[in-house]
């Protein structure tokens, strides 16, 4: 059986480690703000900005919710950016995903300030994130390297295999993991042999929302497994992966519940204090 990746107690250890950073700032009058902007009432994003506030809240990060109608225009939209952008109060911008139609995507994401951009999505900072040289991380990947250096798990010379090419996870992991000197294979709905490539993973991460995806017979003895995806099925979250049968064959796995998932809303909100800290020149 392999040992499990505990993303959700090395989460509660980085809290409390961000907690007093944030005390550090306060008695230098630096208050972290984090403004997230959510159009209609999505469901899952419901639970998702609760989930944010809590968390900011226990971090002693100020978050504010600018809720907008489902039917707001773009141009509405672009101008609260403009106004955010513009507030020196502010250090961290995001727009909670997703969003309804009539919203250009690409094009408010690209409005808001690279250096309050928490979630690393403006066009400036995933080509930061390409070349080598950035100063804020997309949150999931950012958690899942997190895991990794603590298990002290190495990514130099390993063949780390993603399947998922989203903006969100699977193209800014791979990024960082070329960074750090892994061969790095990205697989996707189109890609005709999935085992063919994760046979070959030292490192596999899943990141699909396609519960038992993974199975048994896709990896190698040994792996390194990492189950990003998040599923309902008959009321209970599952992952990408099967574990019962998958966990037997790896060294590492996370758990789902308990592992990315607790990891990516504190690595979120390690990225609010870290643009707090550029933003007051602080580093
Ligand atoms: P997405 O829908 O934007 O992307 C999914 C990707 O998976 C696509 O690139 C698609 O090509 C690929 N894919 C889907 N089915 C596939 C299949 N059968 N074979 C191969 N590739 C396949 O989703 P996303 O926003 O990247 O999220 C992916 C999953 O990760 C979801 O379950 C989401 O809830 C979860 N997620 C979890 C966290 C976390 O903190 N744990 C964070 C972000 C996303």
């Amino acid at each position: 059986m392999g040992q499990l990746l505990d993303g959700k107690k090395l989460a509660n250890f980085r809290a409390d480690l961000l907690q007093k950073q944030v005390l550090n700032l306060k008695k230098l009058k630096i208050q972290p703000l984090f403004c997230v902007i959510n159009i209609g009432q999505d469901p899952s994003s419901l639970i998702y900005l609760k989930t944010k506030k809590r968390r900011a809240d226990q971090t002693g990060i100020e978050q504010k919710l600018f809720q907008l109608p489902v039917t707001v225009s773009q141009k509405e939209l672009l101008e609260l950016i403009d106004k955010l952008n513009h507030d020196k109060n502010v250090n961290g911008i995001m727009i909670q995903l997703p969003v309804p139609k009539q919203i250009i995507l690409n094009e408010a994401l690209a409005a808001i300030a690279p250096e309050k951009d928490v979630d690393c999505l403006t066009p400036a900072n995933i080509g930061r994130l390409w070349q080598g040289d950035h100063f804020v991380e997309p949150a999931t990947a950012h958690g899942i390297l997190a895991l990794l250096d603590h298990y002290h798990i190495s990514l130099r010379g390993k063949n780390a295999v993603i399947i998922g090419r989203s903006s969100i996870v699977g193209k800014p992991l791979a990024a960082l993991m070329l960074e750090r000197d892994a061969t790095v294979s990205i697989l996707h709905l189109k890609t005709k042999n999935l085992a063919e490539y994760t046979k070959r993973a030292d490192i596999l991460v899943s990141a699909t929302g396609h519960p038992k995806l993974v199975k048994a017979n896709m990896i190698k003895k040994n792996a390194v497994i990492v189950d990003v995806g998040i599923s309902r099925v008959n009321g209970n979250i599952v992952g990408d992966v099967d574990f019962d049968h998958v966990a037997p064959i790896a060294s590492f796995i996370t758990p789902v519940p308990g592992g990315i998932g607790p990891l990516t809303v504190e690595s979120l909100m390690e990225q609010v204090v870290q643009l707090t800290r550029r933003n007051n020149g602080k580093q």
